[in-house]
């Protein structure tokens, strides 16, 4: 079949690309390398949108969930993976659990037999010319990798994400912590939250009783040690090391003591909009219950809400913020769009939307349509601005869709009734602009 276009890679977010592009007419080619003799660590199958580890679409709760919000406009917008996860639900609260190969098994069946999709079981080792979307995951073959890498700049596609916690800028105590940069260089940039000698010790013996997660077989022999090493190894390397590397208090006065504390938690701004910021090099692999725990000791942060929680993995993504135009185009090859988890978006469901939003903008060039961004109120809008700019470039990570990447909404309300006034507010955006593309209501 001749092909309108390729789509690399037929997990979450390529499977709804094709989809999406099959069914506003055009002819698709997915080339999926699994079931042609190659496979990842992770996936077990032949199957298209494979879920690799948990069963779980996470909350389904639209009206006081980021994620929740998403399912809705994934279905809005006609998903295949939303559709499909609904027919193979299965029990789990307020949560979107499927069985995972029923569901897996759905979304096939649905891909190959569109006439607008062939499916072709192949390995891609190069870029293309021709209009193309990449959608290879965190576990992008080894060839197009290295070939993303000679287009983009090696140190533009990251395979191993270092994840440092976030932390919503609104839960942080600001009578505790203060505004400074070390010796007073530049602006005030950074929150410090400041530990004296015995909480300093405690947060030490805390680190090292806490419980991590193992390195899986084929995550072993990462190169991220000495890099960005885990504050955990850290800190087993003696008790002060962590105090001469991320928590190092010299040069910043606390204006409430006028002294430099025993030890610090610096904070930076990790978000254009400044409502979320990571904790500098705080990379760990403690499990997420212990992070919270642990973390909440540290003076300034004992109501922390966490925006994301740190970890490290194999993961190929790249610098998403630096590279890609508002339309998911790389800037220096605008016949290729990247979508899934390869731009720096965590997660099925967040990878499957980015596919959505691929798919559309790619279908309305090739009709010399225009399609207007989703409005950064509403849960795709939100994350696709972090990709493709509102992130700093320089710290970039990947993250998952949380209220923190919309503007906060004008309203002195209650924890409960604030997450409403996110939901409300991204519904009535999200109307005005399906109505603006002429799409089908919100139910
Ligand atoms: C070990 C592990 C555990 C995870 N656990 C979770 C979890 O519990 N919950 C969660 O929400 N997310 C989890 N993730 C993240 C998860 O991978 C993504 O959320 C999601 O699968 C990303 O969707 P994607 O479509 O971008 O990539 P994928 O679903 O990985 O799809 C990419 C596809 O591209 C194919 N491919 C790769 N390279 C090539 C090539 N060169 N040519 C042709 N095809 C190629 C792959 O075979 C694959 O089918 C996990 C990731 C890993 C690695």
């Amino acid at each position: 079949m001749n092909f309108d276009i390729h789509i690399i890679g037929g997990g979450l977010a390529g499977s709804e690309a094709a989809w999406q592009l099959a069914d506003a007419g055009l002819r698709v080619r997915l080339s999926e390398m699994r079931g042609g003799g190659d496979s990842t660590p992770a996936h077990d199958s032949d199957q298209l949108a494979e879920m690799v580890c948990s069963n779980s679409f996470r909350s389904d709760d639209a009206e006081h969930n980021a994620v929740g919000l998403l399912h809705q406009e994934m279905r809005a917008l006609g998903s295949l993976i939303l559709r499909s996860a609904d027919q193979h639900r299965v029990p789990a609260g307020s949560a979107l659990a499927v069985d995972r190969e029923a569901f897996a098994a759905e979304v096939t069946r649905a891909v190959e037999q569109h006439p607008n999709i062939a499916v072709v079981r192949e390995r891609v080792d190069a870029l293309p010319e021709h209009p193309t979307i990449i959608a290879t995951g965190p576990l992008t073959g080894t060839g197009l990798a290295q070939a993303i890498a000679a287009e983009t700049g090696q140190d533009a596609l990251a395979f191993f994400d270092a994840i440092a916690p976030i932390v919503h800028r609104d839960s942080v105590d600001m009578d505790v912590a203060w505004m400074a940069a070390r010796w007073d260089k530049g602006g005030k940039d950074y929150i410090n939250c400041p530990l004296d000698k015995p909480q300093y010790e405690d947060f030490i013996s805390a680190l090292n009783a806490g419980e991590k997660t193992e390195f899986k077989d084929w995550e072993k022999d990462t190169p991220y040690f000495e890099g960005c090493m885990p504050i955990e190894v850290m800190a087993e390397r003696g008790p002060e090391t962590l105090r001469h590397g991320p928590m190092k208090p010299v040069g910043l006065d606390n204006p409430r003591t006028g002294r430099w504390p025993y030890a610090v938690v610096q904070l930076r701004q990790d978000n254009a909009l400044g409502t979320l910021w990571n904790m500098v090099g705080f990379q760990t692999k403690l499990k997420h219950g212990e992070q919270v725990r642990i973390f909440r000791n540290i003076p300034g942060l004992e109501k922390a809400e966490f925006a994301r929680l740190g970890g490290i993995h194999r993961n190929s993504f790249i610098n998403s913020p630096r590279l890609l135009d508002r339309e998911l185009r790389l800037k220096s090859k605008p016949n290729i769009r990247f979508a899934g988890q390869i731009t720096g978006c965590e997660g099925y469901v967040e990878s499957a939307s980015i596919g959505i939003l691929a798919a559309r903008f790619a279908a309305a060039e090739l009709r010399g349509e225009t399609l207007p961004p989703p409005p950064v109120e509403t849960a795709l809008g939100a994350l696709l601005a972090h990709i493709t700019g509102g992130a700093d470039a320089d710290t970039y990570q990947p993250m998952n869709v949380n209220f923190g990447l919309m503007p906060p909404p004008d309203t002195r309300a209650k924890k409960a009734d604030r997450k409403k006034a996110y939901t409300d507010r991204a519904r009535a955006a999200f109307a005005r602009w399906l109505e603006e593309m002429r799409a089908p209501e919100l139910a």
